[in-house]
């Protein structure tokens, strides 16, 4: 993995602790186990991925939530390649598209940036000529202030000031900005918004492609992170959820076992709840715990074989959902939709029975007719990401406790929360934890062999 880890020698017992097996725990341990380190995961749960990760649904093998990727995950994709999951098998790449059922088309053809932009927007259906020149014009101002805000505000205040109000918004942005940042324009950071125009739209051509997956989002990455770590002499646990942590000489104890340093690749919430059992770094804990977070609900409905999309991937606007996505198109499985609603909402407040039968009806509309699924299951996860708000206080890697850090999607950076804050973040902290810090360095290793 391209991360520049500080090396330790092979077969080097430097022990370091990962609780948390999530995309940006598995990260940071295949990191630290490619530098030499003997790793350590401990994961609650019985299943790696935590956020993104596979579920059993009806006897087979779903995510807890339709996820995509984009062709600007570089840290992600190089993370895939590095335990040998090829991203060219177990993703479907197609340059960005979004086809809004009824209202709204673009596709970017396979040009250099910004031209792939100005020729889809030419080509687009459902703008005016003046409102598709105006998007250009925005794009191409923000891309010459460097997609830098002088002071973070929500998104609406920047798409008033560059004249994209009406449908330019309800057509492009506000979908946009809704499945990047999983939070409603009004409430979302116009800064973060504009990272990732910058790392997508702004930068080449294969960076704003979509990347659906294939297979399974454990088999994507955590899994083969695992056997990476494992084939390494490193540990990865499942069902061991952590208590407490302690500080310990100059190593962090778990469970009665030392370590050199420990990495809490937890979501904030329970890194909050850790440290409070851990009565560790109260300010800190503070901090995490003051993150709001936005629910996604997906909904899996199963037709007939015959049944399928006119997209892999379509943009819904006429009620409850915005994206459905074919999984016969995508693993196989014929007639199998995942209908996705992200950030909050009135939605909330359907039992989930309401809310498969609101799903089939809307899907039913967009597709002018459909008989009722064989099954359907509502899959919410109410804390799927935090809240990207304007100005948003995010927690670096290090902690005021020298051999104890973080890594998750929500440490600082300039990612929203998502598979490529989660990895990034993660090799940031494996970097921390690797780094020399103390006179003390190269000494025999703490705590017994277990
Ligand atoms: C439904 C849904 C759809 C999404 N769609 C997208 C998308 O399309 N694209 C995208 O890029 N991102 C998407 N995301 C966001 C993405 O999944 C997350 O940003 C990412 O998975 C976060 O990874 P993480 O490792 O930071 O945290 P987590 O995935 O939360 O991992 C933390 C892990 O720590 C474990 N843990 C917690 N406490 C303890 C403890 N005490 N001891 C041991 N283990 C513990 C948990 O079980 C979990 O496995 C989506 C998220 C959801 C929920």
């Amino acid at each position: 993995m391209r991360q520049n880890a500080p090396r330790v020698a092979p077969g080097s017992d430097r022990r370091i602790a990962v609780v948390g097996g999530g995309w940006a725990g598995i990260a940071a341990a295949v990191a630290l186990a490619q530098a030499g380190a003997a790793v350590t995961v401990y994961e609650a749960a019985r299943t790696l991925g935590g956020r993104a990760r596979r579920v059993a649904l009806e006897g087979i093998d779903l995510d807890n939530g339709q996820h995509i990727l984009v062709g600007a995950y570089r840290a992600t994709l190089e993370a895939m390649r590095t335990v040998g999951a090829d991203p060219g098998a177990l993703l479907l790449r197609q340059p960005l598209s979004l086809e809004i059922a009824g209202r709204f088309s673009l596709r970017l053809p396979r040009l250099p940036a910004p031209l792939h932009l100005v020729a889809g927007l030419a080509q687009a259906k459902g703008l005016t000529v003046a409102e598709r020149l105006r998007i250009v014009r925005f794009v191409l101002a923000t891309a010459a202030r460097r997609y830098r805000l002088a002071a973070d505000v929500a998104v609406p205040a920047l798409l008033a000031v560059h004249r994209q109000l009406g449908r330019p918004t309800d057509h492009l942005w506000e979908p946009l900005c809704v499945a990047a940042l999983n939070t409603p324009l009004v409430s979302a950071s116009a800064q973060v918004l504009l990272n990732v125009l910058r790392d997508t739209l702004g930068a080449g051509r294969a960076a704003s492609d979509l990347l659906l997956p294939r297979r399974d989002l454990s088999r994507l990455f955590p899994e083969p992170g695992a056997r990476f770590v494992e084939a390494r002499g490193g540990r990865v646990l499942l069902g061991r959820r952590i208590e407490r942590l302690a500080p310990d000489g100059d190593g962090i104890a778990i469970d009665s076992e030392r370590h050199e340093a420990a990495i809490v690749a937890c979501a904030p919430h329970h890194a909050a709840q850790l440290l409070e059992r851990s009565g560790l770094l109260p300010g800190l804990r503070g901090q995490l715990g003051a993150f709001a977070f936005e629910p996604i609900y997906t909904c899996y409905l199963q037709y007939d074989a015959a049944v399928a999309l006119p997209h892999p991937m379509l943009g819904l606007r006429e009620g409850l959902l915005q994206w459905a996505f074919d999984r016969g198109a995508l693993d196989g499985r014929r007639g199998l939709v995942a209908a996705v609603v992200s950030a909050r909402g009135a939605h909330e407040e359907l039992e989930h029975g309401a809310f498969a039968a609101t799903a089939h009806r809307e899907l039913a509309s967009a597709l002018g007719g459909l008989s009722q699924p064989v099954w359907s299951h509502v899959i919410a996860e109410r804390r799927a990401t935090f809240s990207c708000t304007p100005g948003l206080a995010r927690p670096g890697n290090a902690t005021e406790l020298p051999r104890l850090f973080l890594a998750g999607d929500y440490t600082a950076g300039d990612h929203p929360a998502t598979l490529e804050g989660a990895v990034r973040s993660g090799l940031a902290a494996a970097r921390l934890a690797l780094a020399p810090t103390s006179p003390r360095r190269g000494r025999p290793p703490i705590g017994p062999p277990s």
